[in-house]
C-alpha cells in the first residue's frame, strides 16, 4: 500500500518541491487548494507534478473542509505548509492571518486528535519567531521575540503544535526555516522581487528596482534543500522540533550583486532606489540560525549554495520574461 501525503498549501514554493520529493519517494500526494478550480499551479507544472498529485479544495478557515479531506482518504502524513505567509501584508490583514496561519493549526489539530488512524504532522513554522533576536545563532533553545502579527500567529501554530504532541501524544514536529527561496519563490518576497525586476531591466522595460534597506541581512537557504529536512523530520522516530537554516547570513547588496553580475549588467547601483514603503513598522535585523540539531539527528545540511541560487532564479526569471514578451 502506498503512503498518502496530505500537502497543504500545495500552490506554493515549498508545497511544489515536497510533492515532487514524495512522489520521488513513491508516496499519494494530496494537494489541498484553497482555489482548486483556478489554472494557478505553475509550479507544479514547472517541476512536472502538476498530473501526478490528486488536488482537493481545502481552506484553512473551514473546519468542514478539513474534516472532509480526512474522511476522504486515510492519510499517514500532513504537511502543513499553508499559511498567508507575507510578513508585510500581516500588518494590514492581522486578523485573517492569525485566523489561518494560527489558529488554521489548531483546527486540522483538533481534527486529527479526533480520528481514528492518526497521521504525523508537519507544521512550517518561521525564524521570523525569533523577531526581534535574543541570541545569535537562533537555535531550537533560543526564546523568542516576534515582532510581526504574521511571526504571532506562526508562535501559535509552534507552541500548539508541541502541545499537542505532549498533551496527546500525537506525533507533531515543527520545522523552523530560516528564508528559502528558489525561482519558484512568489514575486512579493524581496529575492523574486529582485530577479524578476532585473528580468525586465535587462529587457529594457524597466528603469530601475525600488528596494529597502540594501545592508539588510538574512540567512537565506534553497527551498529544494529545506524540504527535504521536512521529510526527514516526520521520518524520524520521535517527534522533535529543528532550526533549518544555512548558518551563513548574505545581505542584500550581496544578492543584488550576483543577481546583475549573471544578468552581465555592471554598476547595478544606478539602478537601485530605496523606498521606506518597503520597510516594515518593526523589522527583524539580525537572523541567522544554526542547523546543528538537524545535521546531529537527522544528518540534514544545506547543498546549495546562496550564489548558485541568485544565479539559477535570474536565469529563470530571464528566460521566462524572454518566453512571454515572444
Ligand atoms: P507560499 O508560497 O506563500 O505558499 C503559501 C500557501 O498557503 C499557498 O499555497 C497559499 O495558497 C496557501 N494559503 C494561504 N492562505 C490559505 C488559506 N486560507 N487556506 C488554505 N491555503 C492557504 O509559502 P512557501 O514559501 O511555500 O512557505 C511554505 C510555508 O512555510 C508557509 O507556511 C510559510 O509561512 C512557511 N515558511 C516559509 C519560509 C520561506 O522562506 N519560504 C520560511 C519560514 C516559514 P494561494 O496560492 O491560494 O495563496
Amino acid at each position: 500500500m502506498k503512503k498518502i501525503a496530505l500537502i497543504t498549501g500545495i500552490s506554493g514554493q515549498d508545497g511544489a518541491y515536497l510533492a515532487k520529493l514524495l512522489l520521488s519517494k513513491n508516496y499519494t500526494v494530496v494537494g489541498a487548494d484553497r482555489r482548486s478550480a483556478r489554472d494557478d499551479k505553475w509550479r507544479l507544472r514547472k517541476l512536472g507534478v502538476e498530473n501526478k498529485i490528486i488536488i482537493e479544495d481545502f481552506e484553512l478557515s473551514e473546519i468542514t473542509q478539513i474534516i472532509r479531506i480526512f474522511n476522504k482518504y486515510k492519510i499517514s502524513e500532513v504537511y502543513n505548509l499553508a499559511a498567508q505567509s507575507f510578513v508585510g501584508s500581516s500588518f494590514l490583514n492581522p486578523i485573517s492571518t492569525s485566523d489561518v496561519t494560527g489558529l488554521g493549526v489548531l483546527r486540522i489539530l483538533e481534527v486529527i486528535r479526533n480520528l481514528k488512524h492518526k497521521p504525523k504532522f508537519y507544521q512550517a513554522s518561521s525564524s521570523e519567531m525569533f523577531g526581534d533576536v535574543l541570541e545569535t545563532p537562533q537555535t531550537i533553545k533560543t526564546p523568542f521575540n516576534p515582532v510581526s502579527p504574521y511571526a504571532i500567529s506562526k508562535l501559535f501554530a509552534h507552541y500548539t503544535t508541541i502541545n499537542y504532541r505532549k498533551a496527546y501524544n500525537l506525533f507533531t514536529v515543527s520545522g523552523i526555516c530560516f528564508n528559502h527561496e528558489s525561482p519558484l519563490r512568489g514575486e512579493d518576497f524581496i529575492t523574486r522581487k529582485i530577479t524578476t525586476g532585473l528580468s525586465k531591466i535587462k529587457a529594457g522595460i524597466l528603469d530601475c528596482l525600488e528596494v529597502g534597506n540594501i545592508d539588510a541581512k538574512r540567512d537565506w537557504g534553497f527551498a529544494g534543500d529545506f524540504v527535504e529536512a521536512m521529510y526527514q523530520m516526520v521520518q524520524q522516530k520521535e517527534p522533535d522540533d529543528y532550526v533549518i537554516c544555512t548558518g551563513v547570513q548574505h545581505s542584500i547588496r550581496e544578492l543584488l550583486t550576483h543577481a546583475f553580475e549573471t544578468a552581465g549588467i555592471s554598476d547595478w547601483e544606478q539602478y537601485i532606489e530605496s523606498d521606506p514603503r518597503f520597510k516594515r513598522p518593526a523589522e527583524v535585523h539580525a537572523l541567522h540560525g544554526s542547523y546543528a540539531k538537524a545535521k546531529e539527528k537527522l544528518g540534514w545540511e544545506p547543498k546549495t549554495s546562496f550564489k548558485d541560487m541568485v544565479v539559477s532564479m535570474v536565469n529563470e526569471d530571464i528566460k521566462r520574461l524572454s518566453n512571454d514578451l515572444r
